[in-house]
């Protein structure tokens, strides 16, 4: 099955210039979908996870059916102010100004393996932030996944973790 074909393509969003990879169209397609899930348990269980963390918000619908397939718990990590709680925030540096990702407090305990997913890897600065954010509560990450990947954009290169991807746009 050919993901790539189930992957709307939008200009002009959210801003003029960009093209945007929406995945509601691979969402929509039961097979399609399917096929999405069991591809990434492969990658996923090869970085021998024993929990899941997936970035808001699209990285929930990544983590959620994954966590199920491999019979393990599932975090998110979330924008700032978003988790009820006491948190542990990890804040990053954007273009221009800053950005707060958070987890619950005790979610992930120290040594566990994790594996963070998202649905797309661009620039990778969100998933590096994630990574750090695992860090800083004792979790060792053993890998991340994502369905798509801008390949031109070298997201890889600003991680040091093992990163694997099903759809490339280069
Ligand atoms: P990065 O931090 O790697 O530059 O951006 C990745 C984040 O932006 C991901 O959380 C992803 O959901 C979102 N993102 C950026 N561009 C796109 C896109 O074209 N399609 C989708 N579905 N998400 C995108």
């Amino acid at each position: 099955m050919d993901l790539k074909q189930h992957i709307r393509e939008v200009p002009d969003f959210p801003k003029p210039g960009i093209l945007f990879y929406d995945v509601s169209t691979l969402l929509a397609h039961p097979q399609a979908w399917k096929a999405t899930v069991e591809r990434l348990k492969d990658l996923v269980s090869a970085y021998k996870p024993d929990v899941l963390a997936g970035i808001e918000s699209r990285g929930f619908l990544v983590a959620a059916p994954l966590a199920l397939e491999l019979g393990l718990g599932f975090h998110m990590v979330r924008k700032k102010g978003k988790l009820p709680g006491k948190t542990i925030p990890y804040t990053y540096d954007l273009e221009y100004g800053t950005d707060t990702i958070e987890v619950q407090d005790g979610a992930i305990e120290p040594g566990q393996r994790v594996v963070i997913l998202d649905d797309l890897l661009a620039t990778g600065g969100t998933l590096a932030a994630a990574v750090e954010l695992v860090r800083k509560v004792g979790g060792e990450v053993t890998g991340a996944a994502s369905i798509m990947e801008l390949t031109f954009l070298k997201g890889r290169e600003r991680l040091d973790i093992p990163f694997s991807s099903l759809i490339a746009y280069d």
